[in-house]
């Protein structure tokens, strides 16, 4: 018989009640150490207070305001996000799907108005944007998409990181270019500094839109506020969401005002997306995160992990074959099946989180503290042993 909960998910069998920071409390009141925050989202640790505050405040006033209304703490989150980055306008919404989807349609309202017949959007391998009609059609992943066509067209494809393949797709007729600047999903696998900087300049030529999808390596997690800060490049249209809401449902559709010119009013919309609870939340966040200070934590802890990692994995050669990622945003490649390490990290009472690429990922809360890192390490290290 089928259970109750659609079984769309292979699940562990462990229950969290309670969370405190980078530890998760199961049901039988055992700690974990939690290196997946949520997969990203818990940027701030379980049961942050600052965020406990925010919610329990705005919880006690109210909830849910339709968007047919002024909603001060949405225009609050959308100023700190135009503050701090290169967008101009910024469209709030529930889930990192729904930011893609608007992403899309931002795209081809754009062309339209431009009165040109452009909708091709050029995706990589291994990409992730989500699971609704729209955004497995962009991922193009085999397992994601069979069964479920016919999809979504106006998607093509191209190896990962393949800038000669990209060089050849692209032309006048190309709509955007959308891609992860760190691929998640897809095994941690950062672009070059370089490479993004010449898909900018590729999209440029060819007068094409650049789409970049930092659900997951967005909001402090490689270091800067956005990956793609790194490479000195802006996009035209940015997905958020994971850690912006730091638990709490939420992401964003940020966009120049060029890019977003077509949306005018009754273009799109959601009865949830920039409610007043999730964006206040969203806007704590964002002024924690979003400072020198903070990142600069995240950078000094990143560099000691990968330190430690390094050593992990020369001390374990048969079992992993090299750290990747940038920041906060970890991968340890692995010669076994990444499941198998996640299954025994649970025997050390760590969570970690698999990938494809043979990859398990490691996506600590950015406030993780040396002692926590330097344990998870240790635990990393035993599981291990008990796999070799
Ligand atoms: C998780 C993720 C999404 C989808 O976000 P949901 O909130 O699960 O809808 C989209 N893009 C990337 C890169 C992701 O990691």
């Amino acid at each position: 018989m089928i259970s109750h909960v659609l079984p769309t998910y292979n699940r562990a069998p462990i229950a969290f009640e309670k969370g405190e920071g980078a530890w998760a409390i199961a049901t039988d009141g055992s700690r974990y150490l939690d290196l997946g925050s949520g997969i990203a989202v818990n940027v701030l640790g379980h049961a942050n207070p600052d965020l406990v505050a925010a919610l329990t405040e705005q919880a006690g006033k109210i909830w849910h305001v339709s968007n047919l209304y002024q909603i001060p703490q949405q225009e609050r989150l959308a100023d700190l996000l135009v503050e701090h980055t290169f967008a101009d306008t910024a469209f709030i919404t529930n889930s990192g799907t729904e930011a893609a989807e608007l992403a899309i349609k931002m795209v081809r309202k754009y062309w339209h108005d431009q009165g040109q017949d452009r909708i091709e959007i050029l995706t990589f391998e291994g990409a992730f944007h989500g699971r609704s009609t729209g955004a497995i059609a962009a991922s193009g992943t085999e397992k994601m998409v069979k069964g479920f066509g016919p999809l979504m067209p106006g998607f093509r494809t191209l190896p990962w990181g393949d800038l000669d393949a990209l060089r050849s797709a692209i032309s006048d007729k190309t709509a955007a270019v959308m891609l992860e600047p760190v691929q998640g999903e897809g095994g941690i696998r950062p672009l070059p500094d370089a490479d993004l900087r010449e898909i900018r300049a590729l999209c440029d030529r060819h007068g094409a839109l650049l789409v970049l999808d930092e659900v997951q390596c967005g909001m402090g997690r490689t270091g800067r506020l956005f990956a793609h800060e790194y490479a000195g490049i802006a996009p035209d249209i940015m997905m958020v969401a994971k850690g912006i809401g730091g638990g709490f449902p939420l992401g964003a559709v940020l966009a120049r005002e060029k890019a977003a010119a077509g949306m005018v009013a009754g273009t799109h919309g959601s009865t949830y997306g920039g409610n007043p609870l999730a964006c206040s939340v969203g806007a704590r966040v964002m002024e924690i995160v979003a400072t020198d200070a903070f990142l600069a934590e995240v950078n000094r802890k990143a560099a000691l992990f990968r330190q430690r990692l390094e050593g992990l994995v020369a001390a374990h050669p048969d079992v992993f074959e090299g750290v990747r990622g940038q920041g906060l945003m970890l991968g340890l490649k692995c010669r076994i099946a990444p499941t198998d390490v996640v299954k025994a990290g649970y025997a050390q009472h760590l969570l970690t989180v698999p990938a494809a690429d043979n990859t398990l990922r490691l996506l600590p809360p950015l406030n993780i503290t040396d002692e926590e890192i330097a344990e998870a390490v240790a635990r990393l290290d035993r599981a291990a042993a008990s796999l070799g």
